[in-house]
């Protein structure tokens, strides 16, 4: 099995601005397969330990207010190399650089409300999927149409 997993959540200004349905969709379209999935609303501790990285940085406390702002929807994707191709989906940090294509390249002009996130490496992934889901939320159930996302036919997932 050569799936991998990721964390997505989508920030608040994506609900506020009724573009949950159509981000979420893409995922469904590349072919990942949802196996978490929940609305959240963030508070400032766990905003805090999730961008720990970011701390004392200039934009920290404004992007702490950001993602507690209001609900998120959280996910897991499971697909072939997902952490680098959600990543490569939600474009550039900043929305104004971001190709078109992407979500935030699509939607996005601000350098902050960027709409999404995306884990950055899989060793972050393992990390943040830990941090957002209890092992019990996490739904593993095969699809009928794998055999059309990928060729099957062999050995592995291609
Ligand atoms: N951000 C910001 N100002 C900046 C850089 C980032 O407000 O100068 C926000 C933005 O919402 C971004 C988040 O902080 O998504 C985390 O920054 P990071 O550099 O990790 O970007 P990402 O991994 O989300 O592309
Ligand atoms: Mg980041």
């Amino acid at each position: 099995m050569n799936l991998e997993r990721t964390l997505v959540f989508l920030k608040p200004d994506a609900l506020q601005r009724r573009l949950a349905g159509e981000i979420i969709s893409r995922f469904e379209k590349r072919g990942f397969l949802i196996v978490g999935m929940k609305l959240i609303h963030i508070t400032e501790e766990f905003a805090r330990r999730h961008y720990s990285a970011h701390a004392g940085k200039d934009f920290f406390e404004p992007l702490v207010r950001y993602t507690t702002c209001g609900p998120c929807i959280a996910m897991v994707l499971e697909g072939k190399n997902a952490v680098k191709v959600a990543r490569s989906m939600l474009g550039e940090t900043f929305g104004g650089e971001s190709p078109s294509g992407t979500v935030r390249g699509d939607y996005s002009l601000s350098n902050r409300f960027n709409l999404i996130h995306g884990s950055d490496s899989t060793q972050t992934a393992e990390d943040e999927i830990k941090r957002f889901f209890r092992s019990e939320e996490l739904v593993s159930y095969s699809r009928e149409d794998i055999q059309w996302i990928y060729d099957t036919d062999g050995a592995g997932i291609v």
